[in-house]
């Protein structure tokens, strides 16, 4: 195993012990399920499980709104030149797009080669409590990027109105010059109380990742596979091939960084994607790992993260292009080439605005099913192993995202190459926290200090 295991003083690192509770979880999960005890499913896990798990995802969301825009804030200040955050901007939109088109092309490829779905028969799934959404338009997918109120927007968690406002404001900071440098600096701290405050939350992930992950698996259980087996396989071989082949090869062919590196060091992000299957909760972890783990520039990470958590999907692309050619097979129709250009152009643009929530990709999903025509209740079908499947499609989601952050600042000259190929740049230990030295710091230099 790498060097990232174990730190200097033999410690496990954070991440390996994550990994230990994430696998603890699964296995408890498993034999509850299968145990099936009414008191322990109903109080222990609903209830305290259910408890921590929530308050860990909880503690992740709560750092995002503040983390982005302090980020953001140094990001633009950083960069100094707006016509290079145009063209940050131009190429991380480009790849974003880029890479789901490919994720959902090759995913309805794979699907129509192996023909998930042929020859089923549906018998007693409930279809009742399925219902549609329909497609945004374009022109409003956009329009709503400009925020009527800020305070709304930071409140409510729009990302994208976020980040524009805060780029607006980022412009006209640089504008101001020398006047905004108090305001800069102010950013510039708050921008690092907050990176300590995510490793404050990240030092209780074993903890919340062992209850979400054992919450999950003693509710849904493997049996809930086997009635659509085919789908399932055909989704995760999918996922997979883009995590391990294509991103990869797009990081290779487009930065020249070494992509067995890359994925040594975004996993911290991996696993927490796939615990809270939430891109958004996730950012907080993915802005560190690109950061701190891979040396990529704040000015650029601080803006293509939370971009990308917002509007980068592969991962629920793939699962959207697979479901569709799933359930054409079930309910025998065919949708010709012309339907599966519908249903990439759709899973594309679905995924712009849809915020990086758990299920979103789900009632997406609805939406280009009935852009071909499919009958939407045929997501029953799927709903039971969609929770499972949400997990692997976000930790695909956020590495897409950290893969055209790393292409982009690569090509920006905006990587720490020394970090990059450094094993334990940025590794935390549960013991990082240092609040005792710190503290004495701070006492010390207030003993130090003259009295008025
Ligand atoms: N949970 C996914 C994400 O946050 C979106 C989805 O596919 O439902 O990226």
């Amino acid at each position: 195993m790498g060097a990232t295991l174990r730190d200097g003083d033999g410690k496990l690192s954070l991440t390996t012990r994550i990994m230990i509770a994430m696998v603890a979880g699964l296995v408890l999960g498993v034999i509850l399920n299968a145990i099936g005890s009414e008191f322990v499913n109903t109080h222990i896990v609903g209830g305290l499980f259910g408890m921590v798990g929530r308050m860990f995802v909880n503690a992740l969301q709560m750092l995002v709104v503040p983390l982005v825009f302090f980020s953001l804030i140094c990001g633009v200040a950083g960069i100094g030149d707006i016509r290079i955050l145009g063209r940050v901007g131009g190429k991380s939109f480009g790849l974003y797009i880029a890479t789901t088109a490919t994720a959902i092309g090759v995913a309805i490829l794979i699907a129509l080669v192996v023909g998930p779905g042929n020859g089923f028969v549906m018998e007693g799934i409930d279809t009742s409590g399925v219902t549609g959404k329909d497609a945004p338009s374009v022109w409003d997918t956009f329009a709503a990027i400009v925020p009527r109120n800020p305070v709304a927007a930071f409140s409510g968690g729009e990302m994208l109105q976020i980040i524009f406002y805060t780029i607006v404001l980022g412009i006209a900071v640089l504008m101001l010059g020398e006047r905004s440098k108090p305001f800069v600096e102010a950013c510039e701290y708050m921008n690092e109380l907050m990176m300590k405050v995510v490793q404050i939350v990240m030092a209780f992930a074993p903890y919340g990742v062992f209850c979400l992950i054992a919450k999950t698996f003693t509710e849904q259980g493997i049996g809930l596979f086997i009635p659509v087996m085919a789908y399932v396989g055909v989704l995760v071989a999918a996922l997979l091939l883009h995590l391990f082949v294509t991103l990869m090869l797009f990081l290779k062919l487009l930065s020249g960084l070494d992509p067995f590196t890359f994925m040594k060091k975004i996993r911290p992000a991996q696993i927490f994607a796939f615990s809270t299957a939430s891109s958004n909760a996730t950012i907080p972890v993915t802005l560190r790992c690109v950061t701190e783990r891979m040396g990529v520039n704040n000015s650029v990470a601080s803006f293509t993260v939370p971009f990308g958590a917002t509007i980068n999907m592969d991962g629920t692309a793939i699962m959207q292009g697979v479901a569709t050619v799933f359930l054409a097979n079930v309910y025998g129709i065919d949708l010709g080439l012309g339907g599966y250009i519908t249903v990439i152009a759709m899973a594309v643009l679905a995924s712009i605005g849809t915020a990086g929530v758990p299920g979103v990709g789900l009632v997406m999903l609805t939406m280009v099913l009935g852009q071909v025509g499919l009958p939407i209740e045929g997501i029953a079908l799927i709903l039971g192993v969609d929770r499972l499947m949400d997990m692997i499609r976000t930790a695909v989601n956020i590495t897409g995202d950290a893969v055209v952050s790393t292409i982009v600042a690569k090509t920006e000259g905006q990587v720490d190459m020394a970090v990059y190929l450094d094993p334990n740049a940025g590794v935390l230990t549960g013991d990082d926290l240092h609040i005792d030295e710190a503290a004495e710091h701070i006492l010390a230099d207030a003993a130090h200090k003259p009295a008025e």
